[in-house]
């Protein structure tokens, strides 16, 4: 592929987790890949250091009380890069014709805008950001069928069903999908165990390093319950042809199912490379600087159900799919007050669960066909949240 026909790739959310992933990808393949723009929330000094090792033709941040700092910091570094400020920068970049691609792995609903920003200009989507999807998945996938837009799913589980699903004809053979999870940190832990759960435990994730909504999302399971409703969005499947299945090794990214008793799966290391290398290069194949798998060395592979007496986001995420409408919104927003909650402190482990309980059980679903009712709701979700976990005693 010669330079002129590289991709232009966005990255949002460079300086998290899987932008760093997704930027690693992208410097192995300077003759096919190139970060045109990277977008970040409020760390200036972050994204200049990427500014400076990825020279992108663009650099936004969300904060737009930092654009100063980032327009200083980029000329004191000799950089070319225009700066921008603000969320509606953001998004113009996401739409505009300084990318064909946008990674978009913003952490949480803050993502949503930017990513039915690249939808609705037909871009090439790689969508780590669940959070959009649980939150306006029929409007963000209908947007994209509208103009073209293909996304490829980087959530690994995800990925790994896109991977085992390439071709449309064969999704009415589907019978069911599987996600796998690898169980979190509390894996056979009791709800009495769970009680004295800190942050710093939380995050502290057996197999890989993410971002900490993500780590204490996937400690709760509330994050297999996301991504339960995201595979219903990505992949038309009801609530009840989605199973989880707990997988500690995590070497098994999911399974698909058909009719005639064939079961695929994806497998490799535990590393988001690869997941983004497939959307950067699909239908093509790029190296991503993973490790090659080798069962030998890796032993066994077990499975085993959920917990979901002692991890009750799992059940709820599937009560909020089930009820459809405004539910899945509700019980995003509920979700991320509670973690961030959790997070500084305000609010112990099991309260999680029991305040996105609450908040779904106080506001009860409407039907969501635009965009200003998921919105509406999902600030009143915010807003009972906060005052719950303003009120609530910190083990509850
Ligand atoms: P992270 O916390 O490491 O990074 C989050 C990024 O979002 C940062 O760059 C931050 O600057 C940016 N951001 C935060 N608020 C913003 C705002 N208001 N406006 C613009 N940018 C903002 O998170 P992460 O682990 O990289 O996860 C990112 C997304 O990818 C999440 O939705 C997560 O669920 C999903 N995901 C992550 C992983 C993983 O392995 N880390 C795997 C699957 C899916
Ligand atoms: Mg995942």
């Amino acid at each position: 592929m010669t330079a002129s026909a590289a991709r232009n790739v966005a990255v949002f959310g460079a300086t998290g987790s899987i932008g760093a992933s997704a930027l690693d990808v992208i410097a192995r393949h300077p003759d096919r890949l190139r970060a045109s723009v990277l977008a970040a929330g409020s760390n200036v000094p972050a994204l200049l250091a990427l500014c400076v090792r990825h020279k992108p033709a663009h650099a936004a941040i969300a904060d737009a009380s930092r654009y100063a700092e980032l327009r200083d910091g980029l000329r004191d570094a000799g950089l070319s890069t225009q700066a921008h400020a603000g969320p509606e920068a953001l998004d113009a970049l996401a739409a505009g014709d300084v990318c064909d691609t946008v990674v978009a792995a913003i952490v949480g609903a803050a993502g949503l805008a930017s990513t039915l920003a690249a939808a609705r200009a037909g871009k090439r989507l790689l969508l780590a950001n669940k959070e959009s999807l649980v939150l306006a998945g029929e409007l963000l996938t209908g947007i994209a069928r509208d103009s073209g837009a293909q996304i490829v799913p980087i959530d690994s589980e995800h990925n790994a069903i896109f991977q085992c699903l390439p071709d449309a004809a064969c999704a009415d053979a589907l019978r069911r999908i599987v996600l796998t999870a690898s169980g979190g940190p509390f894996r056979g832990w009791d709800r009495e165990r769970l009680r004295t759960v800190t942050p710093a435990q939380a995050v502290a994730h057996p197999r890989w390093s993410m971002g900490p909504k993500i780590s204490v999302d996937s400690a709760t399971l509330m994050n297999k319950g996301l991504e339960v409703i995201e595979a219903h969005h990505l992949f038309g499947m009801a609530a009840d042809r989605i199973e989880v299945l707990v997988h500690p090794q995590s070497l098994v990214h999911s399974l698909v199912e058909f009719i005639d008793g064939s079961t695929l799966a994806q497998l490799g290391l535990p590393d988001m490379r690869t997941a983004l290398a497939v959307g950067l290069a699909w239908p093509q194949r790029i190296e991503s600087g993973v490790e090659r798998l080798d069962l030998l060395t890796q032993g066994r592979l077990d499975f085993e159900a959920p917990d979901l007496d002692a991890f009750p986001c799992l059940a709820l995420a599937y009560r909020a799919l089930r009820a459809g409408g405004t539910a899945p919104a509700i019980l995003n927003a509920a979700n991320e007050i509670a973690v961030s909650a959790f997070l500084q402190g305000q609010l112990g482990f099991l309260a999680i669960p029991a305040l996105v309980e609450d908040v779904l059980a106080a506001l009860p679903s409407q039907a969501a066909d635009t965009l200003d009712t998921l919105l509406e709701a999902d600030a009143q979700a915010r807003r009972l949240a906060s005052k719950a976990a303003a009120t609530t005693t910190i083990g509850a």
